[in-house]
C-alpha cells in the first residue's frame, strides 16, 4: 500500500518579516503551500490557500486594512482547484479537507472543493465561531459554512485508521492550530504549517510577533522538534529558502 504526497503552491505573499519571526527586518516573498495526499481509501488536501477573488481584489475580502499590509503574487490558475486540475486531479473528487487553521490564506479556497468532509479541531472551530475571538486573531468563519460536512476533531485524529495520514494538534499560532503527519513508504513527513514558519522558528525558537499562545506555540514546536528527533521531516508553514528544495507536483514527494 503506498500513500502519495505532492506539493501544490497557490501564489505568494510579500510580507513584514518582522511580523514573522523575532529580529525580522525588511520584507520577504514566502510561498502559499497546500498538500494533496493520495490513500488508497481516499484523497486529503491539507489546507486549500486563498480564496480566487484575492487573484484580483483581495480588499473585497479581507477589508482594505489588514489587505493592504501584504503584498499578492497570485495569479489565475495558481488557486488549488487549478493546481490539482493542471495535474490531472479532479477538485470534486477530493474526499477531505484538514485545515489547519482559519487564516486566509489556509482556509480560503475551501469552496473551491465542494464534496469534502473539512476535519478541523475543535477549538479552531470554536475560535472561529466566536465573533470577537475570530476579529481579533483573524479567523475566518466564511470559510466554514460553505455547506462542507464539518468533522470536529479534540486531538489526534488518525484519518484512515491506519496512522499514515494523522492529524496532530499544534496550537499556539491560532487556539486550534493542527499539523499532518504524513507516512509514506520511507519515512515520515510532518507538514506543519504555521504552527512553525520557518525553519529558524524551529531551531531557534523564534516566534512571530502576533500569536494566540505563545507558551503553547512553544510547546507546539517542542513537540515537532521530538518528531524530528524521531526521524521525521519537518515541512514548514512558509519557507522560501526550504521550499525551493520540494519538488512540486505532479512530481511527488518522496522521503
Ligand atoms: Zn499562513
Amino acid at each position: 500500500m503506498t500513500v502519495r504526497l505532492f506539493a501544490l503552491t497557490c501564489g505568494h505573499l510579500d510580507l513584514d518579516m518582522a511580523a514573522m519571526i523575532e529580529d525580522g527586518t525588511g520584507r520577504e516573498r514566502v510561498p502559499v503551500p497546500t498538500f494533496l495526499i493520495e490513500h488508497p481509501r481516499g484523497r486529503v488536501l491539507y489546507d486549500t490557500g486563498m480564496h480566487p477573488v484575492l487573484q484580483t481584489d483581495p480588499a473585497e475580502r479581507l477589508g482594505a486594512a489588514r489587505a493592504a499590509r501584504f503584498g499578492f503574487d497570485y495569479q489565475v490558475g495558481e488557486e488549488v482547484s487549478g493546481r490539482l486540475e493542471s495535474m490531472g486531479r479532479d477538485p470534486a473528487g477530493i474526499d477531505h479537507v484538514v485545515t489547519s487553521h482559519l487564516h486566509f490564506d489556509h482556509s480560503g479556497g475551501n469552496g473551491l472543493i465542494p464534496n469534502a468532509e473539512l476535519i478541523i479541531q475543535r477549538p479552531e472551530w470554536e475560535a472561529g465561531m466566536n465573533p470577537e475571538v475570530a476579529t481579533q486573531f483573524g479567523l475566518d468563519p466564511r470559510d466554514l459554512e460553505l455547506g462542507h460536512p464539518v468533522r470536529q476533531v479534540d486531538g489526534e485524529h488518525d484519518i484512515f485508521g491506519d496512522g499514515r495520514v494523522v492529524c496532530i494538534p499544534t496550537p499556539g499560532h491560532t487556539p486550534g492550530h493542527q499539523s499532518l503527519r504524513v507516512r509514506l513508504d520511507g519515512g515520515e513527513i510532518v507538514l506543519a504549517g504555521d504552527a512553525c514558519y520557518f525553519c529558524r522558528t524551529l531551531r531557534e525558537r523564534k516566534l512571530p510577533a502576533r500569536v494566540y499562545d505563545r507558551a503553547a506555540m512553544h510547546a507546539s514546536l517542542e513537540r515537532l522538534a521530538e518528531l524530528e528527533r524521531g526521524g521525521a521531516r519537518i515541512f514548514f508553514g512558509h519557507d522560501p529558502e526550504f521550499w525551493r528544495t520540494v519538488p512540486q507536483a505532479p512530481a511527488e514527494i518522496a522521503f
